[in-house]
Parts: structure tokens; C-alpha cells; sequence
């Protein structure tokens, strides 16, 4: 009966002409559902009837609107204010955050920036019937204020329709269309926040989610050529053909945060029902495994999330995929992975879970119990990493791996999920970093502070509070949030108050403003450890006594665990209990200092005795929380830049890997790598380089954030052990300090901006000659500036590299020779702009480079080289001094080629080539040598590693001299992405 109702009242609504139709309330079809019924709707909240239809020719969604605004404040209002983010604009002062955003997710801003933007424009509004004014924000441009002739007071309500159009680009993001799907998100003008304060004119951020509106009815019709498989928030509850070749489905949400819609006919549907609801997983058919597992976990974690929380909110729920690069998107209703997550290896389905264990829990907090994602992100996102969290530990283990690489893979470095969540985190705190929680995405700056702020730190204060409420009394304060604050908007304020009120017996006002806005740690450490001998030799028991300490200003409750043989004791420490007894324990809080002083009677003598083992707390300091320092060792077959990388280590302790190598410089050898990530790292290697034929041994250590953030201090050697091809050894090592103001996120490539001071000493220059060796020992000085803005990494679009150096030799501190050697490159790389005077997808690039030097009797540079002149080998063309310079165009050949490799671990994104001309010349002794011209051409091979872990361009050039006489053969270079 119920869905008959809805059907003739959707045909009802139908039939009327828009413009026509009388405004009135009440008659929008309400779907009923059997769960809705347990959460309790507000009224008042805003329906929208949006009309909609997609050409897919022309690109183009032609849409019309009708809001029902009720004023549900005690103020009234003037004006309707919208968000219409698809106006958003890029401003160029955004381009260079927004581009290195793209770069950390391996996104080139060919494929993902919208620098044209305004890809909504809106064609009319009328205000109850007639024609109205609108305005756009001068300061917000995404932001819509149509005036009202008549305040709308509390409680009364008014009618707006708005007619509107989306341009589809195809660039990865929230609209668009690219490989024949269709995404639209975010899509529509949405009613802004409004309250007693009035309209919150929230801005749009695009690297993250800067969402603040209220939960609304929505039903659109939505007009698509037939075939079509839609994906959206609700559910369609009719469709019947629309004109020849086309399609009508009627989808109903209601009520839903906001409605989003993708669709595609490629689309493929799998369903099951898991209790009342629906799951629908649609994928592109080169989804097939792991659509199957998000089927699977998702039908996993709705029950879970049911039983902690509260009814899951509709009864059908969606999953999909879309390009946009972020990994996971949460929407009412519908959760999309991105397309690049949906072919992740087999190795990485527990990152498929750990994805749709977040964004399903996105459903209760953020879409049932709304946030202001600009102003507060930690309340909904920080909660979500918690629970995912909980339900992660308990489903594979605490930081149990992330990536269970395949058969005959397993040697690969893999990552704890804990360690990968909390790395980020100290890293950027290590970087002197800090802030509160609850500040607005903006003033936060980028989306690293945003992660390590709202999801890191503020999941680990959601878990403090389990922490201390205990398990049954955490989950049901959130059951509690749940259905008080459904379709509602939950704010930090109310946190506060909330949780003092379910718990007054302690101050939580002072616990959620020290740790989310007074930014306060807490870092307990276990000081000294004594054990005493066997008090009875028969049973073995003994005395042990440790001694805690705690520096931070949050003192939480926290544990001792003593491991004894296969006994664990685990004493709670209460701080605020003072000295007690426990059964087996004594606990003595020294007077007016934060120590206790931790008695246990031990059944042998301790391997290990932690504090806070289970990691329950954010411990500014982890380091110190063990008695006895542990070492996470491997050894693997093959190291890769992977094992050494910071991403991949524990974020606690200290870890030693070793294994033979072959390094993106193309030496190979054996070598064993030791970190503590963020402090120090140390590598020592033995092998070969065979650019330069010859068997070497080398070391090097690194104080890392030292001696402040952002800066290293270092040493590196290297010993030529046996040169194959000559005699001729390189030796020597540099000590060297760098201030790193633009760090690499790449696993492969050096640092983007940086300045550098050394000491070198040894048979080569320690700049930008690959240490080749020389006659002589040379002793120097020297600085190295590096800048470039060149993004991304490894194809550049637009940008330029500075490159300065200089380098100063003399026989008083020991050189052979007294020398000076100063080299700079700049470099430009712009792309074409086309007939219509936009980008087109190839680029020119161009640079400049020199190298002065004296006494000019010594060759202090080479010309050639596989990023100098191309056409010249290494060991041609030498000079005191040179100049050199590229022009080199850089074209598409084969865009968009999308071919997987070795079970999607490698993807192949682009095939692209190369025209270029290299000129320059040398001078020695007095003398200019003849100008060396080289013309060459060049493939690229654009591929990314393990859907999103690291992208990197094959180089291949081959570079003919010109005008050099005859007999001079073609040069060829191998390398890794572009020359500059
Ligand atoms: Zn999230």
C-alpha cells in the first residue's frame, strides 16, 4: 500500500507543469521505512525537488530546483544564502597547495585540476512564483544570496526555485564525467547553515570536505539515457522511459545530508540484503574482485555499526566508484571508492576494509548526526578514525600489517595500520608542528595538518575517552549522540556538554579543551626498573619495582605490564586515586610530583615492563614508554626505496633492515639501513656502480629535525674499492647540514626545495658530477640552493627549479688544488596554450644552465650527461667553464592507456614523448671549444606503483651531436622522470 501511495504521488507530482504548480507543503512523497521510524526526524528541515537531466553529448546536466525553506531559528531572516560549489574557481595564489596536494595523491593537475571552474550557472530564481534577484558573495564565491522581499520569520516557511545548469569536465573531482561515468556531488545549490547567528557562509575548500548544511527531504527526478545503472543517495522508486532513448528515475531520500549521484553503463550491481537494508555495491567490471570485497566488508561492519550505535538510517545503502583521486568519499546513503582504490592489488584488500569501515561509519556520524566539516572536521572525522580504528584492532589485531603482499611477494615491506596512522602524525609533530583540533580547515593550511590534527590526534582523544568511560559506557554515550542528535548537527559544544552530563563525575571540559584546544600531551615514561632477587627459590617470585614518570600536562589513567616469561601483569595506574593496592601490586604516587612508584610481586624476573602497552593514549613521547628498547628487524631478499622510507616504519622504535639492493642511481650491492624515524638514520653499503665501473663501500648517517625542525645534519662517505674499467677510485665524504623547506613526498626523489652548507673532502666535486673521480684529493667548502616548483614530480605541467651551487677548494685546509666552482640552472616548463587560449596537454620546457670555475686550467665540468647535453658522453667535452641549453617540447602519445601489470601493482597511465634540443659549449685553458649542438627524441612512460603509492616517469633518450664532423654516434640515457 505504502509503495502504491508513493508511486501515484510521485505521478501526481509529475504531471503538474513546474512553474504552475501551486507552492505547497506536505506533499512531497515520504518514504517510509521500517528503520526510519526509530530515529526521530526534526521538522522543518528543507525539501528540495530537483529535475534534472543529463546530456551526456554535450556534457551537461540541465537541472530545475524547488527548496522549501522553514525557518527554524528564533530569528528571522531576509535572505535565502545557497553554497553552489561547482562555481568554485581556482584563485592562482591556491595553485601551488592545491597542486601539491594532487602530487601527494599522484594525481597530475592535468587530470584533476579545474583551473577553468564556474561549471554551475544559474539561469533563473524565483522566490514564491516570481522572478528574484541573486547575488554571488564578493568574498565567498561559491556562496548565493538571493534577497527576499518579505523577512521569513521563525517558523514560517518559503518556496524557491531555481533553475541551473552543470558543465561536466572531464577532470577527477566532485562533477564531471571521465571514462564514461558520471559523478555529480556537491552538485547543487544547497541551502547554507542557518540558526539564531543567521547564515554561515561557510567557504569551499577543495582538498577536503568544508560541508556545513542541514539534513534535508530530497526527491529527484533524474532524466538519463536509457542504460544508464545509477548509483545515489536513496532510492529510486520509479522509473519509466522518458523521451526516445531516455529514462526517468524517480530516487527518494529522505531525509539524507545532501544527494549525490553517479552512474555509468558500464555499471555493474551486486546486492545483498544484510537485515533491513539493502547493500548495493555497483562497480566497473575491472572491479570484479574487489567489488566482491567491499560487498563483504561493508555487510560486516553494517550490523557492527548498528549494535554500537543505532539503526542504520535508510534501508538501502550504496557503494560505488568515481575518479577523485581521495581514496574514499563519503555521501548520504552512498559511499564511493575511488577507481584507483578499486584496483588496488590483491595485497591491499585490508586498505579496501580499513576504506569501507571508515566511510560506512561516515552514515551515523556525519550523515545521521551532522558536522560543521569546515569549522569542526574532528566531529565527524575524528570520531570515524576512532571507531574504524576499534573495529580494526579487533578484527585483525593491534597494527596488525596493511598490506599482505601476495605469493612470493611477501618480502616486500609492509606497514602496520597503527604505525601508518600514528606515523603521520609524530612526523609532523617532529616537524614543529602543532595547533588545536578544533580550528577551521583553512587556518589549518593543508591536508597534512588536517589529518594529523582531526583524524589522528582526535581519534586518539575519542579513544582516550573509551579510556576512561570503559567500553559499554563509551558505546553507549555515541548510541546516545546517535538518536538525540539525529539528522541534527552535533557540535563541539555539545560534545562538552553531552559528556558532562552523561559522566559528572569527572571534568571533561578540562579533558576535551587540553587535548583539542590548549593542545596539552601526555607522555608517561617508564624512569628505572630494579629487580630483586627470588624472595622464595621454590616458587621463583620476586619483587619489582618501576618507577614512573609523567611530564605532560594531561595526566591519564594509563597500565604497567611486566612481561614475565609467558605471564603478563598489567597493574592500572588511577592518577587520581593517590597510593593504593591492587592484588599482587602496590601503587605509590610520590607526593606533589608526577611519579608513582610501581611494586609488583613478579612470578619470575621481567623480559619487558611497558607503560601504556595497548597504546591507548597519544604519549608525546613513545620512545620512553619501555624499559628495555626493542628493535624491529628484517631482512628481505630485495630492498627497495620503500624499506627505507619513513612512511614504512615503526613510529616507536627503532628499525633495522637489510637485504641487497639496486637504488634509482642504478648502484646494486648489499646494504642495511637502521632509522628511528624522525630522529636519526644511519645506511652502510657495499656493491657496485656500474655507470662507473666500479665496486664500492660507503656509509652514511643522518641527524634527522636536528638541530631544529626541517633541518638535518649528516655525514656520508664512500670508498671505491676496485674500478673495472680504469684505475682511477673515487673516495671521499661530506659532512653536510640542509635546511629542507619543501620536502619530496615521493619515495624516490630528493627533496623540492632546500638549502644546504658541506664540507667534502676526497677525489671528486661534490656537486652535480656524480662523483667522478679526479686527479688529487680536494678539501672544500660549499652551498647548495635547490627550489623547484616544478609539479608534479614526475611530469611536470607548469613550474620552474632553481639550482645554485658553489663550492670553494683551498691547499690551506688540506686540497691539492685551490679551486672555485659555482654552477646554477633555472629552468622553465610552461604548457601550450591552444587557439581558444587554453592549456593544451603538451608543454615546452625550457633551461639554462652554467658552470663557472678556475683556475681554468682544470676541467672543473663536463658538458655531457644524461641530464646535461644528451649528445655528448661523460667522458667528452670538459671545461673549466660551460653553458648549456634545452628547449625540449614534450607531447602526449598515448593518454589515458590505464593498462594494470602484475596483478595492478604497476598501471600504466601514460605514453609520452619528447623533441629536444640541447646546445652548449666548454672552455679550457684560454680557449672556447667549438659549440656542441644535439637533437634528440625521447619516450616517457608514466606509470604508477600500487594504485597510489608512487608515480614515476621511465626515461628513455637518445640524442644525436650535430656539426661536429663525422664519426660522432647517437648518445642513448635511460633515466628516471623528466631531465628538469
Ligand atoms: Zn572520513
Amino acid at each position: 500500500m505504502r509503495f502504491r501511495w508513493q508511486w501515484t504521488a510521485c505521478l501526481i507530482v509529475g504531471l503538474f507543469p513546474w512553474p504552475e504548480r501551486p507552492v505547497a507543503a506536505g506533499e512531497v512523497p515520504v518514504r517510509a521505512s521500517t528503520q526510519r521510524a526509530r530515529l526521530t526526524i526534526p521538522a522543518g528541515l528543507p525539501r528540495y525537488e530537483i529535475d534534472a537531466s543529463l546530456d551526456l553529448s554535450r556534457k551537461l546536466v540541465t537541472a530545475r530546483e524547488r527548496v522549501r525553506f522553514t525557518n527554524r531559528s528564533a530569528v528571522a531572516t531576509r535572505e535565502l544564502v545557497f553554497h553552489v560549489y561547482p562555481r568554485y574557481k581556482m584563485k592562482e595564489e591556491d595553485r601551488p597547495a592545491l597542486s601539491k596536494t594532487l602530487e601527494v595523491l599522484r594525481l597530475s593537475p592535468e587530470e584533476s585540476m579545474d583551473a577553468e571552474g564556474r561549471r554551475i550557472n544559474i539561469d533563473r530564481v524565483q522566490v514564491g512564483g516570481q522572478s528574484a534577484p541573486f547575488t554571488f558573495d564578493p568574498d565567498v564565491d561559491t556562496v548565493m544570496i538571493v534577497p527576499l522581499a518579505r523577512p521569513v520569520g521563525p517558523g514560517e516557511m518559503i518556496v524557491a526555485e531555481i533553475d541551473f545548469n552543470v558543465e561536466l569536465p572531464d577532470i577527477w573531482g566532485r562533477w564531471g564525467h571521465h571514462h564514461g561515468l558520471t559523478y555529480l556531488l556537491n552538485w547543487y545549490p544547497v541551502l547554507a547553515h542557518h540558526d539564531d547567528q543567521g547564515w554561515e557562509r561557510t567557504p569551499y575548500v577543495p582538498w577536503h570536505q568544508p560541508w556545513h548544511q542541514e539534513a534535508g527531504h530530497y526527491t529527484v527526478r533524474f532524466d538519463s539515457p536509457e542504460g544508464q545503472v545509477i548509483a545515489s543517495s536513496g532510492r529510486i522508486t520509479d522509473r519509466k522511459p522518458g523521451a526516445p532513448g531516455r529514462q526517468v528515475s524517480t530516487i527518494v531520500a529522505s531525509p539524507a545530508r545532501d544527494f549525490a549521484l553517479v552512474c555509468s553503463d558500464r555499471f555493474e550491481v551486486r546486492e545483498q540484503q544484510v537485515g533491513p537494508t539493502l547493500l548495493r555495491v555497483v562497480s566497473l567490471p575491472e572491479h570484479k574482485a574487489n567489488a566482491e570485497k567491499v560487498l563483504e566488508y561493508a555487510a560486516e561492519v553494517l550490523p557492527l555499526y548498528e549494535r554500537w550505535f543505532g539503526p542504520y538510517f535508510d534501508d538501502e545503502f550504496e557503494i560505488a566508484p568515481s575518479f577523485f583521486g581521495w581514496n574514499g568519499n563519503e555521501c548520504s546513503g552512498l559511499v564511493l571508492l575511488d577507481d584507483r582504490v578499486m584496483r588496488v592489488p590483491s595485497s591491499g584488500e585490508r586498505y579496501i576494509d580499513h576504506l569501507v569501515t571508515h566511510e560506512t561509519c561516515h552514515q551515523w556520524f556525519w550523515n545521521v548526526v551532522g558536522t560543521d566539516g569546515y569549522a569542526e572536521t574532528f566531529m565527524d572525522e575524528g570520531l570515524v578514525n576512532a571507531f574504524t580504528a576499534i573495529r580494526l584492532d579487533e578484527k585483525y589485531g593491534r597494527n596488525a600489517p596493511l598490506i599482505n603482499w601476495g605469493k612470493g611477494l611477501t618480502w616486500l615491506p609492509t606497514i602496520g595500520r597503527e604505525d601508518l596512522r600514528l606515523s603521520g602524525y609524530y612526523g609532523w609533530r617532529a616537524r614543529g608542528n602543532n595547533g588545536p583540533v578544533i580550528q577551521d580547515i583553512k587556518s589549518m593550511g593543508n591536508l597534512n595538518a588536517l589529518f594529523s590534527l582531526a583524524y589522528d590526534r582526535g581519534g586518539k582523544v575519542i579513544e582516550m575517552i573509551k579510556n576512561r568511560l570503559g567500553d559499554e559506557r563509551f558505546f553507549a554515550f555515541f548510541r546516545k549522540i546517535y538518536h538525540e542528535y539525529a539528522f541534527e548537527t552535533f557540535h563541539y559544544a555539545d560534545l562538552k556538554r553531552e559528556l558532562t552530563a552523561f559522566d559528572p563525575s569527572f571534568d571533561w571540559n578540562q579533558f576535551l579543551d587540553g587535548w583539542l584546544v590548549e593542545h596539552k600531551d601526555t607522555d608517561w615514561a617508564v624512569e628505572h626498573v630494579k629487580v630483586d632477587a627470588a624472595s622464595d627459590n621454590n616458587t621463583g617470585v620476586r619483587s619489582v619495582t618501576v618507577e614512573l614518570k609523567q611530564s605532560g600536562e594531561m595526566i591519564e589513567p594509563t597500565v604497567v605490564l611486566c612481561r614475565c616469561g609467558p605471564d603478563e601483569i598489567r597493574v592500572p595506574i588511577w592518577p587520581d586515586r593517590g597510593s593504593y593496592d591492587i592484588p599482587g601490586a602496590h601503587v605509590a604516587h610520590v607526593p606533589k610530583e608526577d611519579r608513582w612508584v610501581v611494586t609488583v610481586q613478579a612470578p619470575s624476573a621481567p623480559s619487558q615492563v611497558i607503560v601504556d602497552p595497548d597504546h591507548a593514549l597519544l604519549d608525546s613521547v613513545p620512545d620512553n614508554n619501555r624499559w628495555k628498547p626493542e628493535i624491529a628487524w628484517r631482512f628481505t631478499p630485495f630492498m627497495t626505496p620503500l624499506d627505507e622510507s619513513s612512511q614504512f616504519q615503526s613510529y616507536d622504535r627503532t628499525s633495522i633492515v637489510a637485504g641487497p639492493f639496486i637504488d634509482q642511481y642504478a648502484r646494486g650491492g648489499f646494504k642495511i639501513g637502521a632509522q628511528r624515524v624522525n630522529r636519526w638514520q644511519a645506511t652502510v653499503w657495499a656493491g657496485a656502480e656500474p655507470a662507473l665501473r666500479e665496486a664500492i663501500f660507503g656509509g652514511q648517517f643522518a641527524l634527522v629535525q636536528f638541530p631544529w625542525p626541517h633541518w638535518s645534519l649528516g655525514v656520508f662517505y664512500e670508498e671505491g674499492l676496485y674500478n673495472f674499467y680504469n684505475d682511477k677510485r673515487h673516495s671521499g665524504g661530506r659532512a653536510f647540514l640542509r635546511y629542507r623547506f619543501l620536502e619530496t613526498s615521493s619515495f624516490l626523489i630528493d627533496d623540492q626545495g632546500f638549502a644546504e652548507l658541506y664540507f667534502g673532502t676526497g677525489n671528486e666535486f661534490w656537486q652535480g658530477d656524480d662523483g667522478r673521480p679526479v686527479n688529487g684529493k680536494l678539501n672544500a667548502v660549499g652551498g647548495r640552493y635547490r627550489l623547484s616548483t616544478l609539479f608534479p614530480y614526475w611530469d611536470p605541467v607548469q613550474g620552474f627549479e632553481i639550482d645554485a651551487t658553489a663550492e670553494y677548494g683551498d691547499r690551506s685546509f688540506g686540497s691539492a688544488a685551490t679551486y672555485v666552482r659555482i654552477a646554477g640552472e633555472f629552468g622553465v616548463v610552461r604548457p601550450i596554450p591552444t587557439w581558444s587560449g587554453e592549456p593544451s596537454k603538451s608543454r615546452i620546457a625550457v633551461r639554462v644552465y652554467g658552470g663557472y670555475g678556475g683556475p681554468d686550467t682544470v676541467p672543473l665540468f663536463r658538458l655531457g650527461g644524461g641530464r646535461r647535453l644528451r649528445a655528448l658522453d661523460l667522458s667528452q667535452d670538459i671545461g673549466s667553464s660551460v653553458w648549456l641549453s634545452t628547449f625540449e617540447w614534450r607531447f602526449p602519445i598515448w593518454r589515458d592507456i590505464d593498462q594494470d601489470l602484475v596483478d595492478h601493482i604497476l598501471s600504466v597511465r601514460n605514453l609520452l614523448g619528447a623533441v629536444f634540443y640541447d646546445v652548449g659549449q666548454s672552455y679550457l685553458r684560454g680557449e672556447w671549444n667549438p659549440v656542441v649542438h644535439g637533437v634528440g627524441v625521447g619516450i616517457r612512460v608514466d606509470a604508477i606503483l600500487f594504485a597510489f603509492l608512487e608515480r614515476a616517469s621511465l626515461r628513455i633518450d637518445i640524442a644525436q651531436p650535430v656539426g661536429v664532423g663525422p664519426g660522432r654516434s647517437p648518445v642513448l640515457w635511460f633515466g628516471l622522470n623528466q631531465v628538469f
